[in-house]
């Protein structure tokens, strides 16, 4: 086992405890209070600059050695998700409705790991941003963080963020150079016609039957009208409308989600939508509005910060444990915005394949935004250990970006 690996293994128990504390104490974007105050004051415990209150919640604490005058940027997310949790184990959440289903509280707890190992060690030669974010699930924090000047406080030559993935074997790490998380955009189509009897649909227009024209043509601009070779997804996920089995309803209301890994996809796939409503509306006599509500966009890798982080990981890790071209996912994740700031990279962390639970803890393995899901506190030493040597690579004295790491 690596060293650095071994050494905060040592610590394991220490971050198995925050993380389940964290957990069992689940709190909403931008309320990361309690969370964020526990982040603070352990940074401050380790001698860490501590800067709090950035974009509400958010945290940032800044470690120097030597004279160097790179700086990296290694981040992390604290929000929660409005979930009931169904699992039974001590660490469930104590608070109704809300759960770390997404493994936030992983996230948190291994940076915090790193940070400890390199306040202690300090083998670095340079400038160690820890960035912990609010409200990743939605709200936009890492662009808040930016709009309150968080790389002109706290300027990155790289930034990196890791998300934890079920399924990935315990563990490993995967990236790829280029976009790896999407780029999401929330739909919502509203289709006016003509209220009437059902019996009478002759002297009414059905936006019931023209929704679902809508759908169905609307699969046709992901089958047949967008480039196979670049990713979309159209999901039409809500129709609401009607009341009774004989009233036809004066209007039907459509939500759904458009995720693309380029602005040419999204655009093309809005503009087909919004032809497709207006004549699917024409061709029966009702009117359409569309509405797009921008949600993140999508997250591009650097090419040299991503050789980077993958070299660390065989560093580290071995080869075999490292997913050089991972494939990327549809989901999108607000790390985003801090790439469209910074160069740098998105990990993936294998979560395993769910053996971590314990067989009276509900079920599993399951993917993450499930009400049963757990981070797997096997991940802690090691992801901790990652961000620690990924910064001690970076900021290796004379170091550049792309130099290789130190032997094993
Ligand atoms: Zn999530
Ligand atoms: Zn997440």
């Amino acid at each position: 086992m690596h060293n650095i690996i071994e050494r905060i293994a040592e610590r394991a128990d220490f971050l198995a405890g925050l993380r389940r504390d964290i957990h069992a104490h689940p709190e909403l974007g931008y309320e990361e209070i309690r969370t964020a105050g526990m982040v603070a004051k352990l940074l401050r415990d380790w001698g860490i600059e501590v800067t709090e209150g950035i974009a509400g919640t958010g945290v940032v604490g800044t470690l120097r050695s030597g004279k160097g005058r790179k700086s990296i940027g290694l981040t992390a997310d604290m929000d929660a998700l409005p979930i009931e949790e169904k699992n039974i184990f001590p660490h469930r959440s104590r608070i109704p409705g809300k759960m770390h289903g997404c493994g936030h509280d992983g996230h948190t707890a291994m940076l915090l790991g790193a940070a400890e190992y390199l306040s202690r060690t300090r083998c670095f030669d340079g400038t160690v941003h820890f960035i912990f974010r609010p409200a990743e699930e939605g709200g936009a924090g890492a662009l808040r963080m930016i709009e309150e000047g968080l790389f002109s406080r706290f300027p990155c030559d790289a930034v990196f963020g890791m998300h934890n993935v079920p399924n990935l074997p315990e563990g490993a790490i995967g990236t790829r150079a280029g976009p790896i998380t999407a780029g999401t955009t929330e739909v919502s189509v509203e289709i006016r016609g003509k209220g009437g009897h059902a019996a009478r649909p002759h002297l009414a227009v059905d936006p019931v039957a023209i929704a679902a024209h809508v759908v169905t043509a609307a699969q046709l601009l992901v089958s047949r009208f967008s480039n196979p070779l670049a990713p979309v997804v159209l999901s039409i996920t809500q129709i609401e409308g009607g009341s009774s089995p004989t009233i036809i309803p004066e209007s039907v209301t459509m939500h759904g989600t458009i995720r693309t890994f380029s602005e040419a996809s999204e655009s093309a796939l809005k503009d087909g939508l919004v032809s497709v409503v207006n004549h699917a509306c024409a061709m029966f006599g009702a009117t359409g509005k569309v509405h797009f509500n921008p949600g993140y966009p999508p997250s591009v890798c650097a090419r040299e910060a991503t050789a980077l982080a993958l070299d660390v990981g065989r560093s580290l890790l071995g080869d075999a444990a490292v997913f050089a071209d991972i494939e990327p996912t549809m989901a999108g994740d607000d790390f985003s915005y801090l790439l469209s700031a910074c160069p740098g990279a998105f990990l993936f962390i294998g979560n395993g394949n769910g053996h971590h639970r314990g067989t009276a803890e509900g079920m599993g393995p399951c993917l993450v935004h499930n009400p049963w899901f757990d981070f797997n506190d096997a991940l802690l030493p090691v992801g901790a250990a990652y961000w620690a040597h990924l910064a001690e690579t970076f900021l290796a004295a004379g170091n550049g970006v792309t130099t290789t790491v130190d032997p094993r």
